[in-house]
């Protein structure tokens, strides 16, 4: 099974991924973990180009495409055909949200990347943290990383978290809407609970 973790930054995605490792660990299932942009030492790579150069947008959106050809081909694929379990933190709901939704490029040419680069493969359950933006932005803030937050700017979050909102009502077989105000313990028992029903 193939389950993806998303979220606008601030979220509490991450908090969550080592829970849900360890849980179906617990149950003897055989877990990879892993994430996007990266995954592979190339995907590594290229995260670093991503989220460091300037550059068009055009060429994000390619380069978040090429690195997920490749993390799809050496780590998730092969995976999945062993019978492992596979948590990605991100995947192409991502790409949507953040590329698509965040700066506003076209979703035909996204969707026309994600056509070639997995025309069958979706995720089983797809998990969206979501928060509204004050949330988000104080928790960057304990964190301080809030200047990620004050170079986007909170209508480029806005804008991304619309476009998860918006995939999540498009997807409604995959896509597990998760209110992360609410207590860790209380997110992790709606989380077991969703993952008995994968
Ligand atoms: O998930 P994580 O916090 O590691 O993502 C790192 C950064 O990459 C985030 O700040 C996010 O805004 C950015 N990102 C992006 N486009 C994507 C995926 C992530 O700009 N498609």
């Amino acid at each position: 099974k193939f389950i993806t973790f998303e979220g606008i930054d601030g979220a509490g995605k991450s908090t969550h991924i080592a829970f849900v490792a360890d849980l179906l660990r617990s149950r003897g299932l055989t877990v990879v973990t892993t994430r996007e942009p990266g995954g592979t030492e190339l995907g590594e790579s290229l995260r670093a180009m991503v989220l460091h150069q300037k550059m068009h947008l055009e060429t994000e959106a390619l380069l978040m495409f090429a690195g997920r050809r490749e993390h799809l081909a050496q780590v998730i694929e092969p995976a999945l055909a062993r019978g492992d379990w596979v948590i990605s933190d991100r995947f192409t709901d991502a790409t949507f949200a953040y590329q698509g939704g965040g700066r506003h490029l076209s979703l035909d040419k996204l969707n026309a990347l994600e056509q070639w680069v997995h025309p069958h493969l979706q995720p089983d359950l797809t998990l969206l943290f979501d928060v509204p933006l004050e949330v988000a932005r104080a928790r960057l803030d304990a964190e301080r990383t809030l200047d990620k937050f004050e170079q986007e700017k909170a209508d480029f979050f806005a804008a991304t978290r619309a476009e998860y909102l918006r995939r999540a009502a498009q997807f409604p077989q995959r896509f597990r809407v998760i209110d992360s105000t609410r207590a860790i313990a209380d997110i992790q028992q709606e989380i077991a609970q969703l993952l008995d029903a994968v």
